[in-house]
């Protein structure tokens, strides 16, 4: 296990799924619930994230995603 995740702040998304497309090791996937503004937030399920950033880049919702990089080697 990497460490690595990705916190997705889940009233900032917007569930364009541009991240859950984007990502190589497909850790990203629409959740099952409704945020604040009424949309199907993502969440974050995956040991595999190996902390690209690729999904943050990705993101037209400033702070919804933010990565961090674990510390295991
Ligand atoms: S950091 Fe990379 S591997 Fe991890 S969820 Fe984002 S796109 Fe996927
Ligand atoms: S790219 Fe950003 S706004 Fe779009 S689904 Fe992913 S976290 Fe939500």
């Amino acid at each position: 296990m990497s460490g690595n995740r990705v916190e997705v702040n889940q009233d900032l998304c917007k569930a364009c799924r541009v991240c859950v497309e984007t990502c190589p090791q497909h850790c990203l996937e629409l959740g099952s619930t409704i945020n604040a503004m009424g949309y199907q937030a993502v969440r974050f399920d995956s040991v595999n994230c190996t902390a690209c950033g690729m999904c943050f880049y990705v993101c037209p919702e400033p702070g919804a995603l933010t990565v961090f990089k674990g510390t295991d080697s």
